[in-house]
Protein backbone atom coordinates (compact mmCIF):
# COMPACT_ATOMS: atom_id res chain seq x y z
CA UNK A 1 0.00 0.00 0.00
CA UNK A 2 0.78 3.73 -0.41
CA UNK A 3 3.27 4.74 1.99
CA UNK A 4 5.14 8.45 2.51
CA UNK A 5 8.71 6.83 1.65
CA UNK A 6 10.73 4.32 2.40
CA UNK A 7 14.45 4.85 3.82
CA UNK A 8 16.01 1.86 1.68
CA UNK A 9 14.01 2.67 -1.73
CA UNK A 10 16.32 4.06 -4.48
CA UNK A 11 13.16 6.37 -6.03
CA UNK A 12 12.03 7.40 -2.29
CA UNK A 13 15.41 8.54 -2.01
CA UNK A 14 15.75 10.52 -5.25
CA UNK A 15 12.63 11.94 -4.25
CA UNK A 16 13.79 13.18 -0.80
CA UNK A 17 16.65 14.49 -2.89
CA UNK A 18 19.19 12.41 -0.81
CA UNK A 19 21.08 11.12 -4.06
CA UNK A 20 20.83 12.46 -7.42
CA UNK A 21 19.17 12.26 -10.64
CA UNK A 22 18.37 14.63 -13.63
CA UNK A 23 14.83 15.63 -13.20
CA UNK A 24 12.95 17.05 -16.09
CA UNK A 25 9.55 17.64 -14.41
CA UNK A 26 8.40 17.76 -10.80
CA UNK A 27 5.25 18.45 -9.60
CA UNK A 28 3.61 17.92 -5.39
CA UNK A 29 2.97 14.23 -6.40
CA UNK A 30 4.80 13.10 -9.29
CA UNK A 31 8.58 13.35 -10.73
CA UNK A 32 10.01 12.77 -13.80
CA UNK A 33 14.20 12.16 -14.11
CA UNK A 34 16.00 10.96 -16.51
CA UNK A 35 16.51 6.75 -16.25
CA UNK A 36 20.32 6.04 -15.39
CA UNK A 37 20.08 3.32 -18.38
CA UNK A 38 18.50 4.58 -21.14
CA UNK A 39 17.21 2.61 -23.86
CA UNK A 40 17.68 5.54 -25.80
CA UNK A 41 18.41 9.19 -25.20
CA UNK A 42 15.78 10.94 -23.60
CA UNK A 43 14.51 7.65 -21.82
CA UNK A 44 12.14 9.22 -18.82
CA UNK A 45 11.15 7.92 -15.30
CA UNK A 46 7.30 9.13 -14.26
CA UNK A 47 7.80 8.18 -10.49
CA UNK A 48 4.68 9.17 -7.66
CA UNK A 49 6.99 10.98 -4.95
CA UNK A 50 4.79 8.73 -2.41
CA UNK A 51 6.30 5.13 -1.89
CA UNK A 52 4.31 2.13 -3.78
CA UNK A 53 5.64 -0.82 -5.29
CA UNK A 54 3.03 -1.42 -8.27
CA UNK A 55 -0.03 -0.22 -10.49
CA UNK A 56 -2.21 -1.94 -8.35
CA UNK A 57 -0.85 0.40 -4.95
CA UNK A 58 -2.04 3.61 -6.06
CA UNK A 59 -5.08 5.33 -5.24
CA UNK A 60 -6.84 6.02 -8.26
CA UNK A 61 -7.39 10.14 -7.80
CA UNK A 62 -3.44 10.30 -9.12
CA UNK A 63 -4.87 9.07 -12.18
CA UNK A 64 -5.57 12.45 -13.71
CA UNK A 65 -2.03 13.88 -12.51
CA UNK A 66 -0.18 11.07 -13.71
CA UNK A 67 -1.54 11.00 -17.65
CA UNK A 68 -1.14 15.30 -17.35
CA UNK A 69 2.19 14.48 -16.50
CA UNK A 70 3.07 11.99 -18.90
CA UNK A 71 1.40 13.64 -21.65
CA UNK A 72 3.21 16.82 -21.09
CA UNK A 73 6.80 14.90 -20.71
CA UNK A 74 6.37 12.61 -23.25
CA UNK A 75 5.26 15.54 -25.55
CA UNK A 76 8.19 17.11 -24.48
CA UNK A 77 10.99 14.47 -25.14
CA UNK A 78 9.35 13.95 -28.39
CA UNK A 79 10.22 16.85 -29.21
CA UNK A 80 13.70 17.16 -27.52
CA UNK A 81 15.22 14.46 -29.28
CA UNK A 82 13.27 14.34 -32.33
CA UNK A 83 11.31 11.42 -31.86
CA UNK A 84 8.50 9.79 -34.22
CA UNK A 85 7.16 7.43 -31.55
CA UNK A 86 6.98 6.78 -27.68
CA UNK A 87 6.38 3.89 -25.38
CA UNK A 88 4.94 3.87 -21.71
CA UNK A 89 5.97 0.98 -20.43
CA UNK A 90 5.26 0.22 -16.46
CA UNK A 91 6.29 -2.90 -14.67
CA UNK A 92 4.83 -4.84 -12.18
CA UNK A 93 6.77 -7.23 -10.06
CA UNK A 94 9.92 -9.21 -10.93
CA UNK A 95 8.12 -11.88 -12.91
CA UNK A 96 7.26 -8.83 -15.55
CA UNK A 97 10.82 -7.07 -15.09
CA UNK A 98 10.22 -4.60 -12.48
CA UNK A 99 13.64 -4.06 -11.50
CA UNK A 100 12.81 -1.24 -8.57
CA UNK A 101 9.79 -2.01 -6.51
CA UNK A 102 8.77 1.80 -6.28
CA UNK A 103 6.14 2.09 -9.15
CA UNK A 104 7.30 3.93 -12.21
CA UNK A 105 6.53 4.96 -16.06
CA UNK A 106 9.18 4.73 -18.86
CA UNK A 107 8.81 6.99 -21.42
CA UNK A 108 11.02 5.53 -24.37
CA UNK A 109 11.39 7.66 -27.29
CA UNK A 110 11.30 5.68 -30.44
CA UNK A 111 12.80 6.27 -33.71
CA UNK A 112 11.61 4.69 -37.37
CA UNK A 113 14.08 1.66 -37.36
CA UNK A 114 15.73 2.07 -34.07
CA UNK A 115 15.31 -2.23 -34.25
CA UNK A 116 13.87 -1.97 -30.65
CA UNK A 117 11.80 -5.33 -31.17
CA UNK A 118 8.33 -5.94 -29.46
CA UNK A 119 7.47 -9.01 -27.48
CA UNK A 120 7.02 -11.91 -29.69
CA UNK A 121 3.23 -12.88 -30.05
CA UNK A 122 1.83 -16.33 -29.63
CA UNK A 123 -1.64 -16.92 -30.21
CA UNK A 124 -4.58 -19.27 -28.70
CA UNK A 125 -5.26 -23.02 -29.84
CA UNK A 126 -8.92 -21.96 -30.29
CA UNK A 127 -11.99 -19.99 -30.07
CA UNK A 128 -12.63 -22.31 -26.62
CA UNK A 129 -9.70 -21.63 -25.06
CA UNK A 130 -9.45 -17.54 -26.00
CA UNK A 131 -13.12 -17.37 -24.49
CA UNK A 132 -12.81 -19.59 -21.45
CA UNK A 133 -9.44 -17.17 -20.62
CA UNK A 134 -12.35 -14.33 -21.14
CA UNK A 135 -14.39 -16.15 -19.09
CA UNK A 136 -12.18 -16.18 -16.19
CA UNK A 137 -11.48 -12.81 -16.01
CA UNK A 138 -14.67 -11.51 -16.21
CA UNK A 139 -15.90 -13.50 -13.41
CA UNK A 140 -13.23 -11.60 -11.16
CA UNK A 141 -14.21 -8.22 -12.22
P1 LIG B 1 12.09 -1.40 -13.99
O1 LIG B 1 12.85 -2.55 -14.57
O2 LIG B 1 11.96 -1.49 -12.49
O3 LIG B 1 10.79 -1.15 -14.67
O4 LIG B 1 12.97 -0.12 -14.33
C1 LIG B 1 13.86 0.45 -13.43
C2 LIG B 1 14.65 1.50 -14.20
O5 LIG B 1 15.27 2.35 -13.26
C3 LIG B 1 15.75 0.93 -15.10
O6 LIG B 1 15.50 1.30 -16.45
C4 LIG B 1 17.02 1.53 -14.54
O7 LIG B 1 17.93 1.92 -15.55
C5 LIG B 1 16.52 2.74 -13.76
N1 LIG B 1 17.33 3.07 -12.59
C6 LIG B 1 17.73 2.21 -11.61
N2 LIG B 1 18.42 2.88 -10.67
C7 LIG B 1 18.45 4.18 -11.06
C8 LIG B 1 19.02 5.36 -10.48
O8 LIG B 1 19.65 5.34 -9.42
N3 LIG B 1 18.83 6.52 -11.15
C9 LIG B 1 18.16 6.58 -12.33
N4 LIG B 1 18.04 7.78 -12.92
N5 LIG B 1 17.60 5.49 -12.91
C10 LIG B 1 17.74 4.30 -12.27
ZN1 LIG C 1 10.07 4.09 -2.76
Amino acid sequence: MAEPQQADCIFCRIARGDIPSTSVYETDELLAFLDINPVSKGHTLVVPKAHMEALFDMPSALGGPLIEAMKRVGAALMQATGAQGLNVVQNNYPAAGQQVPHLHWHLIPRFEGDGHEAWPQGSYRDAEEMNAVAAAIRERL
